[in-house]
């Protein structure tokens, strides 16, 4: 038997050699041959577990049998028959040996020919027909060969398995062959490195039994980024657990919905250990030294009842910033380099959630990422609350933050590697939203102003300058912010929008209104002009006084196009109504201008003369004799002139002129993007999904911050929110 092993072992050794070697060179030892289209297979073995093997034509290989170096070889004779020859020299003299029965018949006739005693050896063996990379090399020289699958005739037809268990096992054992075979593939199509290993991984295999979906798994990934990147997806595609779960239920390769669960959980964990959640009541005075106190001995004394009125959370703007600065600073083009100023601006936004309650955000942004910060993700809320928006309550939010805000104030911020960072705040919302923040009278007090000191009945003469020296007529309280500079309160360009246009549209239908066929005739055309641009719009009895009309209150996008395209001097007749429909078009020109990302010091004084003329026109008294042909009837009145107007002509292009200088566009102080935020956390958490996570120990505001805590864990480790699919169809 010990002979036997030398066989193995040089045998063996040809092995070795070949798969070692560098590439598909045909080594002077073997010539590998080719198949045939339908190649012969071995004969079937005694012993199921042996496979058969492709017979290569024109194949030759010298290896060592029983002391002897052999040269072995096949020719096909026909397309079923096979000669094997096994030549070897003994001295000078060469002999062989054939057979067109089997390799192995071949290789026992020479073992009788040379006398080796107790010799039976396998022919493929000895062949070498199992060497697999010379199998693969033959694969490769010709790939319409068809490597012929003998079908197991004793098995039962996978139909007819009924047992669960034994249909996996059959599964099982198929997916193995396919794993062989898949991995015989890539090596055949070269899915290889330049050292010849795979490159390829096959991950899973998918196939339709009947109405089933079969799923055979190669190997178990390494799937961190992937559960990384479809947490953020659900994240940022407002997907809640329940969608991703009935999502799941029907696409067998997306992760269950528990993995996806329990990786937020872990990532919730890692980020909150970073920036911690902090949350608070409104109804009790937060005390200021438990904003640098994380071991939430508040939290316990809080919650004690399910009703989310009331409840507060807050994040620490320096932790934030600390996060953030060294992302703002990293890249080819850096938000900010050493040396510059953060233009921090602060914000706020309320939006109903249920009867009389707001869910109130205060956020911040970085001006000096530009046009960046129009985006809703680039506003960070710094705390939520569930109340009114009252002075009283923002007063103890501002409480929250005035130490570390007049910190970074006069300080600055020092970051990781010791750059010091001087900060500038700046804060921008609606004018509620503005005048509860300055501690100011409301916008239909006398002294009106968020800015100056100009009162109710000057409010219309253009003729007047107000530079903005501050409103102590107005001032009733102490600023809630007092780290921002009353020159850096900033208007908002969405809501001078909205304001004026509303005025507009009153204006407009109040006179229409007065005309006796306004509900028999002109309503039904309004509405019909409005549909033609699009607008749905509608007007109603008023619930209260059934005399008066509402209207369909209409967003932005809409009013714009209303301001552009309105006909409305087919509703108001003669020059009065040219010039009504002018004031319209010229609103929005203005508006347009507020929105530029640049502008230069004459357009910023041409847009400030044609704001005053605007005014003028709007509010223009009636002029000529009445009652003769040359009267010019008055617009609107005096009186109509509202506050947003007076901030337009007065307040905005100073604004306009101030920022230009600091390199800030005004349009970057919209309180579009914080209320398109509100609007989507609001939708996601009070609007019954199960994105917060199942069971509610915590409020609702807390979950969103943690909620913008993971947007931040993504920006900070580069998780992907998509994974290129290359997608190569084969369908016929
Ligand atoms: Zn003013």
């Amino acid at each position: 038997m010990t002979k036997d092993r030398n066989i193995e072992s040089s045998i063996n050794k040809e092995n070795d050699r070949d798969e070692s070697a560098e590439g598909p060179n045909i080594d002077n030892q073997v010539l590998e041959g080719t198949y045939p289209i339908t190649p012969k297979l071995t004969q079937k073995p005694n012993c199921n577990n042996v496979p058969q093997y492709p017979i290569p034509d024109n194949y030759i290989v010298e290896t060592e049998i029983a002391e002897r170096g052999v040269k072995c070889e096949t020719k096909y004779v026909s397309n079923s028959k096979v000669n094997y020859t096994v030549a070897w020299k003994e001295g000078c003299a060469e002999w062989s040996v054939n057979s067109t029965k089997s390799a192995s018949a071949v290789v026992n006739l020479f073992l009788k020919k040379i006398n080796w005693k107790n010799s039976k050896l396998s022919g493929p063996r000895v062949f070498g027909f199992d060497i697999e990379p010379l199998h693969n090399i033959r694969i490769q020289m010709n790939p319409n060969s068809i490597i012929t699958t003998k079908v197991n005739k004793q098995i039962r037809p996978f139909e007819d398995i009924t047992s669960r268990s034994q249909q996996h096992k059959r599964l099982k054992s198929f997916g193995k062959d396919v794993k062989k075979t898949v991995d015989e593939l890539i090596v055949k199509h070269k899915l290889t490195d330049s050292s010849e290993q795979s490159i390829i991984f096959p991950h899973y295999i998918e196939f339709e039994y009947k109405e089933n979906q079969i799923q055979i798994k190669f190997k178990n990934l390494d799937s961190k980024i992937r559960l990384d990147a479809v947490v953020r997806v659900c994240d940022e595609a407002l997907l809640g657990r329940d969608g991703y779960r009935h999502l799941a239920a029907v696409v067998p390769s997306l992760f269950r919905e528990y993995l996806v669960a329990d990786r937020r959980n872990e990532i919730n964990k890692l980020i909150n250990a970073q920036i911690p959640v902090e949350i608070f009541n409104i109804d009790q005075d937060v005390n200021q030294s438990n904003t640098n106190n994380y071991n939430s001995e508040i939290i316990n004394d809080i919650l004690v009842d399910n009703n989310e009125i009331g409840n507060g959370a807050f994040r620490s703007l320096v932790t934030l910033l600390k996060i953030l600065i060294p992302i703002w600073k990293k890249g080819e083009n850096p938000v900010i380099i050493p040396g510059d100023t953060l233009y921090i601006k602060l914000g706020g936004d309320g939006r109903n959630v249920g009867r009389k309650q707001n869910h109130v955000m205060i956020t911040f942004c970085l001006l000096n990422e530009g046009e960046e910060v129009l985006k809703p993700d680039k506003q960070y809320s710094i705390c939520l609350y569930i109340g009114k928006e009252t002075y009283e309550i923002l007063d103890r939010v501002g409480k929250i933050f005035a130490l570390q805000l007049m910190d970074l104030k006069q300080n600055g911020i020092i970051d990781e590697d010791g750059n010091h960072w001087p900060i500038e705040f700046f804060f921008s919302g609606d004018w509620k939203f503005l005048y509860i923040i300055m501690g100011l009278n409301a916008p239909n007090s006398n002294y009106f102003c968020l800015y100056c000191e100009c009162d109710i009945k000057s409010r219309h003469n253009m003729n007047l300058s107000w530079p903005p020296t501050g409103n102590k007529k107005g001032n009733k309280k102490s600023s809630i912010f007092p780290v921002i500079d009353l020159l850096n309160y900033i208007p908002d360009e969405l809501h001078t929008l909205l304001r004026i246009s509303d005025i507009l549209m009153e204006s407009l239908f109040k006179d229409l209104f007065r005309r006796n066929d306004f509900e028999r005739n002109i309503k039904e055309k309004i509405e019909k002009k409005m549909s033609e641009l699009n607008i749905h719009f509608e007007f109603y009895r008023n619930n209260s006084s059934r005399s008066s009309w509402s209207w369909t209150s209409l967003m932005g996008p809409d009013k714009k196009k209303m301001l552009q395209h309105f006909p409305i001097s087919e509703f108001i007749s003669g020059v009065r109504g040219i010039i009504i429909e002018n004031l319209w078009k010229e609103f929005y020109q203005l508006y347009e201008f507020m929105r530029k990302p640049n502008y230069t010091e004459e357009e910023i004084l041409t847009f400030e003369n044609n704001a005053k003329n605007w005014v003028k026109t709007f509010s223009q008294p009636a002029r000529g004799q009445i009652n003769t042909a040359t009267v010019i009837l008055g617009i609107y009145r005096e009186e109509d002139v509202t506050p947003y107007m007076h901030i337009l002509t007065m307040h905005i292009p100073f604004f306009m002129r101030q920022l230009k200088e600091k390199n800030l566009a005004f349009r970057l102080f919209s309180t579009s993007s914080i209320e398109k935020k509100n609007h989507c956390q609001v939708q996601l958490f009070f609007g019954g999904t199960t994105m917060g996570g199942g069971k509610k120990n915590k409020p609702v505001v807390y979950d969103i911050l943690v909620y913008e805590n993971r947007k931040i864990f993504y920006l900070i480790n580069d998780i992907p929110n998509e994974i290129t699919y290359k997608n190569i169809n084969i369908c016929e």
